[in-house]
């Protein structure tokens, strides 16, 4: 009961910081493209990561996902253990099947039957023994999608993983990401260049210009709707 009096409040409660990042610094070749971000998601939360292209999106992507050893740099990072993270090429294994590609690396008959469900829950029950080269664009992220959730991941890293896809079907894998978000409360940073993509996703939209956090806003509720962010659009983004 006491918890249903706290939700009645204004403000839902916050729940446990998933992803702290603090003062990341990273240079190539001693050109330093990160200046110290800092950035915190909140289990559950949905954050969009907007930015033109050479910003330094990726670059902040990679650190959190632990991919980018022997990059110089420093800052501290803290991340859940199960994390997952989707390209914008689905990375699929050619020489296995789809079922294959989801359950690569996890072992016995629960392995399988939690790969049928998330493919199930990707819509492609009736794809799950042919070649990932069978399948359409959108298929394989499909399957890229049900390899992350088999592993039941706290934290979803998205590097662009929509931007080639026709936009059809990209609206599509907005829904079904959406979707599979809200049931299974990950945190998420998704990186996109596309502003429309971050405002139909996102609970909060942070930008990065330069290699620093230049903008950090809830999107969700009435401070920043999209016709508000059309408005300021030349003030955070620079264009
Ligand atoms: P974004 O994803 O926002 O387009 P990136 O994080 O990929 O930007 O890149 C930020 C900057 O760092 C760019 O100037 C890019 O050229 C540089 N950069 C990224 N990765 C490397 C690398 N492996 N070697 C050298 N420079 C890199
Ligand atoms: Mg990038």
């Amino acid at each position: 009961m006491a918890v249903v009096a706290r939700m009645a409040g204004s403000a839902a409660p916050k729940r446990e910081v998933a992803v702290r990042v603090e003062r990341l610094v990273r240079r190539f070749h001693g050109n330093e493209v990160l200046h110290g971000v800092d950035l915190q998601i909140r289990q559950g939360e949905f954050v969009a990561l907007l930015g033109k292209s050479g910003s330094g999106k990726s670059t902040i992507l990679r650190a959190i996902a632990g991919l980018d050893e022997g990059v110089e740099g420093s800052g501290r990072i803290t991340v859940p253990d199960r994390r997952s993270v989707l390209f914008q090429d689905s990375r699929l294994l050619p020489w296995k099947s789809v079922i294959d590609n989801v359950t690569l690396g996890l072992e016995g008959p629960q392995a399988r039957a939690e790969a049928l469900k998330a493919l199930d829950e990707v819509e492609l029950q009736h794809r799950t023994d042919v070649w990932p080269k069978t399948l359409s664009g959108g298929e394989q992220q499909r399957v890229a999608l049900a390899r992350s959730l088999v592993r039941n991941p706290d934290l979803i890293l998205a590097d662009e993983p929509f931007s080639a896809l026709d936009a059809l079907t990209r609206i599509r894998m907005q829904r079904l990401l959406l979707d599979l978000v809200k049931r299974r409360q990950p945190a998420v940073l998704f990186v996109t260049h596309d502003v429309e993509e971050a405002l139909r996703l996102a609970d909060r939209v942070v930008i990065i210009t330069d290699g620093v956090v230049s903008y950090d806003e809830q999107v969700g509720d009435a401070r920043l709707s999209p016709v508000r962010f059309d408005e300021r659009r030349t003030e955070i983004l620079g264009h």
